[in-house]
């Protein structure tokens, strides 16, 4: 595997959870203002049982939204109470930040029916009555429903800025949109820097939108980026770099991640990440950090140069010895001795690398 390492060309990174900290906050919950969407809303408070308690009325309003004028502020509360029931059943840490925010308004949540978790889409699902959808762009298209213009120009304008988007609606309608902020691990420049300066190839991958992904790989510095990339992608870029006899190595956290970490030349899972990404992984960066990365190639390249030493001096050793022994100033006894100090010398020289 040390091996392996010295031969790396290309080094991918997922985004979310490996070069981010994972941990996202809901910054935004943006329910459209349309007379169609407050219809919409009284009929998903409807739905709601008496007793259930409400959000109180909260307008977030921390991302500086350009479709302010037309937020109908009054439907937040229910309308996030169905999001946040529905998203307690998926994983992915943006439904863990809608979940945590409905929590910390002490709601209690509904129960759905027919769940179906898309990987890097999103999820559906029955809450109260109504056929719920929360996620990305290409899952609101596959619902066939098109994004209209204001809308898409708010969520790119959240995009630019680094934030993550993510739409809902139910009944076949788009009734809003929420935007989520994560934070670049501090060390993540570092460590691309690091990569860069050994000559190495840099690429970000995630299931994201463009715009996000792009401001993320600007502020890693890496070399390209691919977006909207869903779990089969990831894997076909790291086949297709392969294809160009490329050595790569694919970093990464989530269960999406597991088939690219598998493919890739080297697995590293961070550690943090979930089981089944370690299970696939050749190496696990403990602690969430990246820190690490340039400790791994740095001991395969002095492992490299130790193991070239220590062939370098046995061949000196071996052609003097026998040069001496062929004539015969070289006896069979100290040739076993020097023999010995030759082993003696390489495991010395080879110590030297428990001490990096
Ligand atoms: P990444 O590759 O960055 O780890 P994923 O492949 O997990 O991202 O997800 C890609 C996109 O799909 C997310 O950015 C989000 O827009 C959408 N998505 C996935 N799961 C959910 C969910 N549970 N709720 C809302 N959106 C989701
Ligand atoms: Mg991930």
């Amino acid at each position: 595997m040390l091996e392996t390492i010295r031969k790396v060309d290309t080094v991918i990174f997922d985004k979310t959870g490996t070069v981010t900290e994972g941990a996202f906050a809901l910054l935004e919950f943006t329910p459209l203002c349309s007379a169609e969407g407050a219809q919409s809303y009284a009929e998903a408070v409807q739905g709601l049982s008496a007793t259930q308690p409400l959000f109180a009325f909260r307008s977030f309003g921390k991302t500086n939204a350009v479709l302010s004028g037309a937020i109908s502020s009054g439907s937040v509360s229910g309308e996030l109470h169905l999001v946040a029931s529905l998203e307690r059943y998926s994983e992915h840490p943006l439904a863990q930040a809608i979940v945590k925010h409905a929590q910390s308004e002490g709601v209690d949540l509904l129960n759905a029916k027919e769940v179906e978790i898309r990987k890097g889409l999103g999820l559906t699902g029955n809450v109260a009555g109504h056929q719920v959808f929360v996620g990305n762009r290409r899952l609101i298209e596959e619902q066939g429903i098109s994004i209209g213009d204001g809308i898409d120009q708010q969520a790119q304008q959240w995009q630019s800025l680094g934030y993550t988007v993510a739409f809902y609606g139910w009944e076949g309608k788009l009734r809003g949109l929420m935007a989520f902020g994560d934070r670049v691990k501090k060390d993540a420049a570092i460590v691309v820097a690091d990569l860069k300066k050994r000559g190495i190839n840099t690429m970000l991958v995630s299931g994201d939108a463009r715009e996000t992904t792009a401001f993320v790989a600007a502020t890693l510095g890496v070399d390209d980026f691919v977006a909207e990339a869903l779990p089969h992608d990831k894997t076909a870029v790291i086949e297709q770099l392969q294809a160009q006899g490329q050595v790569v190595a694919m970093i990464g956290d989530g269960i999406n991640d597991a088939p690219a970490l598998a493919q890739a030349d080297l697995g590293i899972a961070v550690g943090s990440g979930t089981d089944i990404a370690m299970k696939a992984a050749a190496i696990v960066l403990m602690n969430n950090s990246l820190g690490k990365l340039p400790e791994v190639f740095e001991l395969s390249y002095h492992t490299q140069r130790i193991v070239r030493q220590n062939l370098f001096w046995a061949f000196i050793y071996n052609t003097l010895g026998i040069t001496l022994a062929v004539a015969g100033i070289l006896t069979p006894i100290m040739a076993a001795g020097a023999m010995l100090l030759s082993s003696l010398s390489v495991i010395g020289n080879s110590l030297r690398l428990s001490r990096k």
